[in-house]
């Protein structure tokens, strides 16, 4: 199931942007777009992520399923390796 979420830091609540990618498949990539830039992170891991303002641990918030069918062409830039 793919799932899109804020990246929201604990330390001063700013959201550095969001990530996307199959929760349900260790070995997926999840890419992160963040929220002031156009620049496309790969990352390795859902946990690779620190505060883009502070350096500070981050969460997911605002965590939201992607249904392929029901928004059809808006997740085509996620990749999965299996
Ligand atoms: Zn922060």
């Amino acid at each position: 199931m793919l799932l899109r979420a804020d990246v929201k830091c604990y330390y001063c609540g700013h959201v550095s942007g969001q990530v996307q990618g199959d929760y349900e498949d260790p070995r997926a990539r999840w890419s992160f777009q963040p929220a002031q830039g156009s620049a496309i992170q790969r990352l390795p891991t859902r946990t690779g992520i620190r505060c883009l303002r502070c350096g500070g641990p981050v969460f997911l918030d605002e965590i939201e399923a992607i249904h392929p069918r029901a928004c059809s062409g808006e997740n085509t830039v996620i990749t999965t390796t299996h």
